[in-house]
Formats: C-alpha cells, structure tokens, sequence
C-alpha cells in the first residue's frame, strides 16, 4: 500500500464505554483483511508516563518490551493485535511538552518562537507518523483518551484536524458514543449522541463512522435517526451492544461490515479476508464459552480500596492471563480477590485471622501478583506459608516471588528477621535488597522510570519446573520493580529445598524461584511480570502450568 492511512478514535457522550476495545477490535478486523496496523494511545494526563501512579488512580500500569510504563490500554492493544508495541504508540500531554520544551532548549527550533499551536500539535502528529513507519504499517489506529468537549484533549484533536486536512483521502475519524436506555422511557435515546457529534464539529471534525456503544442492539430507526441528524449516512453508524466477552468486539464489527466502510472510506483497494486468522480468533472465543469445569483461584493483593471497578483494573492483565491458559486447559476461573491485610494477626484476631487463613485450602490455586510498599506484605506471608505447606499450587509475580522466598526464608531456613530492604533498609537479614546502583539513584530522588524495566534475558535451568513449563533454556520476560533477590541468601535457600531455577544470562540476578516436584506439586514465584505478555492465542506457559496444576488439584 503506497500511502499510510490513520484513524483517529475519539469518545462522546460519556468515558468508561470501551472507546479502547473498539479501537484495538477495529485493529483486529483490519488485520483480518491481510493489514499490518499499529496503535497509539493517547492519555491525556499530565504525567509524562504512567510509572508514578497508584494502580487504584488509573488501573495497571503496563510495561513494554522497550521499558516504557503506560496505561493499561496499551495491553489491552497488545493482546488484541498479537504483537508488542514500543514507546512511540504511548503519549500523554506531559510526554508531549516534555518533547517540545526539551527540542526548544536544544534550539530545534532554531530561534522561532514556540507556541502551543502549532507546535505541540506538530510535534503529536511527527510521534503519531514516527509510530506507524517504525512498524511499516498500512494503518495505524490513534485512540484520543477522555471525552469530547473537555479541555484536556483538545491538542490531541487539534492534531487529527490537521492531519485530515492535510492527507483527507488517508484519514478517517470514528465516534465511539453511547445510546443511554433509560428505564423509566424504556426506548434507547440518541440525543446525547447529536449533541456529541455537534460538539466535535467545534473541533472541526466530524465523525466518518459513529460506533453506537449501548446495553442493547441499535434498531434501523435509531440508526436512521442519528444518520439524518448527524449528516451520514445510515451504514455509516455501527451497533456495539454489551456483549460477555470483549473478544468477541471484532466479530460483531465483522456483522455488521465495519471493515467494509472503513476500507471503501480510506480507499483502500485488493485487500482479501484471511479467513485462517478470523477462524482461529473464532476457535479461541469458542473455548472460551464451551468450558465446564471451573478452577478456583485466589489472588491475595491490596490494591482493593475503591471497591470492585478498581480491583479488576488494577489486576487486568493478571485476570486475562489467567483466562486464556484457562481456556487452554479447557476449564474456566472462578476468581476471588482477597485483601491480604485479613491475613494479619494482631492481639485480638488471632483466632478470625486463622479461620480466614485456613479458607484458602479451598481454592486450587493461589496467586499473589506484584506490589509496593508494606501494606499488608505480613498477611501475604503468612498466606504462602499456608499454601506451601497444604500443597496448594502457588504462582507468585514480582513482590509475590519475594515474598515467597522471605516466607521460606523464616520458616524453612529459620532466619526469623528475614525481610526486604523495601520495608527494613537498615535490618540484617535483607533476604531481598537493593542493588548498588538502584541505591544511588534513591539517594537522588529519581523515582520516575529508574527501575529495572522492560524486557530483560534470563536462563532456565534445566530438569526444573520452569524448563518444564518453557520447554528452553533462553527466555526474555518484562521486568518492573527496583529490589532483587539477595544472592548471598541463595546458597542456604537452596540447601533447604527453595531452587533458583532461572537467572540473568550472567547468573547475577535470581529470576525464578521453585519447590521441587517432590516437596511441592506447583510452587513457582518469578521476579518478572509474564502476565505482560500472555496474549489470547499464545498463553504463557507459567500461567498454563498454573491452571493445569489447580485443574489436577
Ligand atoms: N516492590 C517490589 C520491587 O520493587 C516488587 C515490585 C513488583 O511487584 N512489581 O522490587
């Protein structure tokens, strides 16, 4: 394809509406037709990255291949294209000032006078093009975070405005809105719609296609309504019900012939369906509704404070991990979140707290995901110690991997003070620790992106679990934390049972921790966050092993 085509996806009417599954499943049916695409988001915060943030401020924080931390939409892109994205595909309005008063203090501007229009609208589309020619893509998708009609994302809507009209033949909008069903009325309004749509007309835009999210179907006289109101036309407005698996956004895209529009909108000509990606895409959302049996997991974290919404955002990339090796085990999950200051004995609760302990030999399997700080890192400990010793399969991410090893440390090795330099920088038994360099740069206060990020090499032993869920020696997995494993621990951790199964290329750094088969039939904790990279189509073989485990429990 000669010339690079771009969409711009923008929200009206209200956020929370699945502006980013509509984006990354428009990404899906062009690949469908054979397209390479590529995604940028767009947050309009004014963090420069999404690193700093308390997951119950904006859910996960994901990490990409390259060490970036963002939003976690840029997952959700991620396991809906089937392949990793790199730095360019992520900008928020401080990313973006950043770039402009960083150029204008290397005088790359070259004496001009920098304003905010043009230049921070340039200054977008050069990331935006830089994004799509860096992964030679036919189109790439631009989802514009927030709602129309705030204030916050207005450059960014600058940004598509010149763009289309620089390039009207290569440059398309999509309106993702929503179509409000009040019960008392009990008829699916389009109002809110009009006025969304009115407003982007302020920003000189108008919508090419309207993606109607609502509870229910949108019937032809809805569609008709919007399209005369609206000035489109009626295929132009696409229904986007409530559906139970996200996954299954493409396919109804498909029904309702959005790639055709959007194809005859961009001309884009000779493109022909792969009907052996859609069908395998098909077979995934398939053993997604034919399983029966159910594995019960328990995650015990702590980012649980603002009730249910925030709970599943701040885990997603857990909750989809753990679903795809389930549908790869043939199983579904029955997940429960625990918050593991239950697990905490004070004076008073001992015997509650042991009640509550005791509960989780009910589950098949335990996993306890990455976190900061010391909020309830005593009951994570004593929780593993439960699941250790009753056998229950355990995974533990990041922090859950070092807790594990200061859990086995006290009760196995009997070094009762182990610990975390994280807690007690000044304790003796510094179980896990912070490396040299890490302690210069918090000697500086340099808090933003100083962590080991990104993807990183590790070596797997062979005739361990591990080797035996990878099946290979070398592997490379995304990393987000500052503290490590102390190796002067490992030696007495080995002699009591707890391996080192895989480590840095160079056998510094422990990245994997491991019971054997016979003291154990799944104990695994993992310094690095693989959830990151399980996608619906390839599952991750620790999240697998996991399932299968809890599955035979
Ligand atoms: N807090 C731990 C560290 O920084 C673990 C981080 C995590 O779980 N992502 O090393």
């Amino acid at each position: 394809m000669s010339n690079k085509k771009y969409i711009f996806v923008v929200g009206g009417v209200m956020s929370g509406v699945g502006k980013g599954v509509a984006a990354s499943s428009i990404a899906k049916i062009l690949q469908f037709h054979n397209l390479k695409v590529t995604a940028v988001k767009i947050d309009p915060y004014v963090n420069v990255d999404a690193g700093t943030m308390n997951p119950t401020e904006h859910g996960e924080v994901f990490v990409l291949n390259d060490g970036y931390e963002c939003d976690q939409d840029m997952g959700n892109y991620e396991r809906f294209l089937g392949k990793s994205l790199t730095k360019d595909s992520y900008m928020t309005t401080g990313s973006t000032y950043l770039k402009v008063i960083n150029k204008e203090r290397a005088l790359g501007y070259k004496g001009k006078c920098v304003d905010v229009v043009p230049h921070v609208p340039l200054s977008i589309i050069e990331q935006i093009q830089n994004a799509g020619k860096k992964e030679k893509a036919d189109v790439t998708i631009i989802e514009i975070g927030g709602t129309l009609g705030e204030y916050q994302n207005i450059l960014f809507l600058e940004a598509a405005r010149i763009m289309k009209n620089k390039y009207p033949k290569d440059v398309m909008t999509i309106l993702v809105s929503f179509l409000p069903v009040p019960k008392k009325v009990g008829e699916m309004k389009t109002k809110p719609t009009q006025y969304a749509v009115k407003t982007m007309g302020q920003t000189g835009l108008s919508p090419d296609i309207l993606i109607g999210r609502a509870e229910i179907p949108m019937d032809e006289k809805r569609k008709e309504k919007i399209a005369f109101s609206c000035s489109m036309k009626k295929e132009e407005i696409i229904s986007a019900p409530d559906i139970d698996s996200i996954y299954d956004v493409p396919n109804n895209f498909l029904n309702e012939k959005l790639d055709k529009i959007i194809l005859k909108k961009l001309n884009i000509k000779k493109t022909r369906k792969n009907t052996k990606k859609i069908k395998e895409w098909a077979n995934f959302i398939k053993s997604s509704k034919t399983t029966k049996q159910k594995v019960k997991i328990a995650v015990v974290g702590k980012y649980f404070d603002t009730g249910d919404f925030v709970l599943s955002d701040a885990y997603i990339s857990i909750i989809e991990a753990l679903k795809f090796s389930a549908y790869k085990n043939h199983v579904g999950i029955e997940l429960d979140w625990i918050n593991s200051k239950k697990f905490e004995y004070t004076k008073t609760t001992k015997q509650k707290v042991k009640k509550e302990l005791n509960k989780l030999k009910n589950y098949d399997g335990v996993l306890i995901p990455g976190g900061f700080g010391k909020t309830g890192i005593e009951g994570k400990i004593n929780a593993i110690e439960v699941v250790r010793k009753n056998k229950i399969p355990y995974f533990g991410i990041c922090y859950g991997m070092q807790l594990a090893s200061i859990e086995y440390a006290r009760n196995v090795c009997k070094i009762k003070d182990a610990t975390t330099y994280e807690i007690h920088p000044k304790a003796k038994n510094k179980i896990v620790t912070l490396l040299p360099e890490q302690e210069k740069l918090m000697k500086e206060g340099n808090f933003g992106g100083s962590m080991r990020l990104g993807v990183y090499k590790a070596k797997v032993k062979k005739n361990t679990l591990a080797y035996s869920l990878y099946k290979k020696e070398n592997i490379s997995e995304r990393h987000r934390h500052r503290y490590e494993l102390n190796m002067e621990y490992v030696p007495t951790l080995e002699q009591h049972g707890l391996h080192i199964s895989a480590t840095s290329p160079d056998g510094k750094l422990p990245e994997i921790v491991e019971l054997s088969k016979k003291d154990h039939p799944f104990f695994i904790g993992v310094q690095f966050h693989p959830e990151m990279q399980a996608r619906p189509l390839s599952p991750h073989p620790i999240f697998t092993g996991f399932i299968k485990a809890a599955k035979n429990k």
